[in-house]
């Protein structure tokens, strides 16, 4: 595929003189940490491995590190460990990529404020903006597919291997849920062929993307015979911290069974609910058919898309508010 493909610089032209301004902050730092949000997702990870990975293989001298928490069941499987730095590390003067996070208190590592130089790569609407380099396209289904757009928009010509091609494109998949989101767009399906030409074996990413164990089937069913439907069309699932324990699950997992409420006729919205003993907080996930819950997710602590939001409440008292607030939408 022609790198100049009229598509691809089409989708960066609000910002195509900040493509090869990140070109130049890799090439001048010798020292480049790469960050994301807290409890990372498919996106999160795979841009951030993918970006590792590509600068790498581009710029072997560079010295790369991967900075956050790993991911309770995809590291080691899907992603590797990312590096444990002493703050020695950020002594030194270093460029900080945040990736994929539209606000600054949910990157998860502080010491990307350390950066002497920092670059933000996102796809959320720009509610917070930060770096000295901020390039926010909310055209893309994933922040991985940002990137890559850049990487094809840059002067010169950078290897893509099949390695760097496989986060990537779990970066994709993973936010774009298999491409069928509103989100999807024929840019997206362009940078997917694009990363299928370096030879990525997508069979063996979907298993292992999608790999369930058999416990996991127990947490399913206790979603199935335990959520409440309000009265408008708002389906959520409660998981405490007790049944947490007994389903054998950690708090990040909660949410993943909250897409079994996406395909239902009459269900506009729908959230799990999972307790965080350690934040001492509620996190919800929300998603939604057509209509956005991202101005319902702000007014609870939390954001993110128009038809996936997350938010936090402190007591789970207030949770009956949330979902009138949702139920509200559909009236
Ligand atoms: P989740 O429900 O955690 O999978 O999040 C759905 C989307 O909303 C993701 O793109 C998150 O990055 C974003 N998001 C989740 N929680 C928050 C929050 N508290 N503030 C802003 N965005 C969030």
């Amino acid at each position: 595929m022609s790198k100049v493909n009229p598509i691809f610089k089409d989708f960066c032209k609000d910002y195509a003189k900040d493509v090869n301004r990140v070109l130049a902050a890799i090439k001048r730092y010798d020292r480049i940490a790469i960050f994301r949000h807290i409890i990372p997702d498919y996106d999160a990870l795979g841009s951030q491995m993918g970006l590792a990975t590509w600068i790498k293989d581009n710029f072997p001298n560079k010295e790369v590190r991967v900075l956050g928490d790993n991911h309770v069941t995809f590291t080691p499987r899907l992603f590797p460990e990312m590096d444990s730095l002493n703050n020695d590390w950020f002594k030194e003067p270093f460029l900080a990529l945040v990736l994929d996070c539209g606000n600054t208190s949910r990157i998860a590592d502080p010491r990307w404020k350390k950066a002497k130089f920092k670059i933000k790569i996102d796809h959320h609407p720009d509610v917070e903006h930060y770096g000295k380099i901020s390039i926010v396209n909310t055209k893309g289904c994933a922040a991985a597919e940002n990137i890559v757009n850049i990487i094809l928009n840059l002067k010169g010509n950078y290897k893509m291997t099949a390695e760097a091609a496989k986060y990537f494109y779990i970066g994709i998949v993973g936010d774009s849920g298999r491409f069928q989101y509103s989100s999807t767009s024929e840019h997206t399906f362009q940078i997917a062929s694009y990363l299928l030409s370096t030879g990525i074996d997508i069979a063996a990413i979907y298993q292992n993307m999608y790999l369930k164990q058999l416990d996991d089937l127990y947490v399913t069913s206790y979603v199935l015979n335990h959520f409440h439907v309000s009265e408008h069309g708002v389906a959520y699932y409660v998981l405490d911290a007790k049944i947490q324990t007994e389903l054998k699950i950690t708090t990040e997992r909660g949410k993943e069974n909250v897409n079994l409420f996406a395909n239902i006729e009459g269900i506009n919205a729908w959230c799990s609910v999972t307790e965080d003993p350690k934040d001492r907080c509620w996190r919800v996930s929300i998603r939604s058919k057509r209509t956005p819950i991202n101005e319902v997710a702000a007014k609870f602590d939390g954001g993110g898309h128009a038809q996936a939001s997350g938010a936090k409440i402190k007591k789970i008292e207030e949770l009956p508010l949330l979902i009138d607030e949702l139920d509200k939408l559909f009236r």
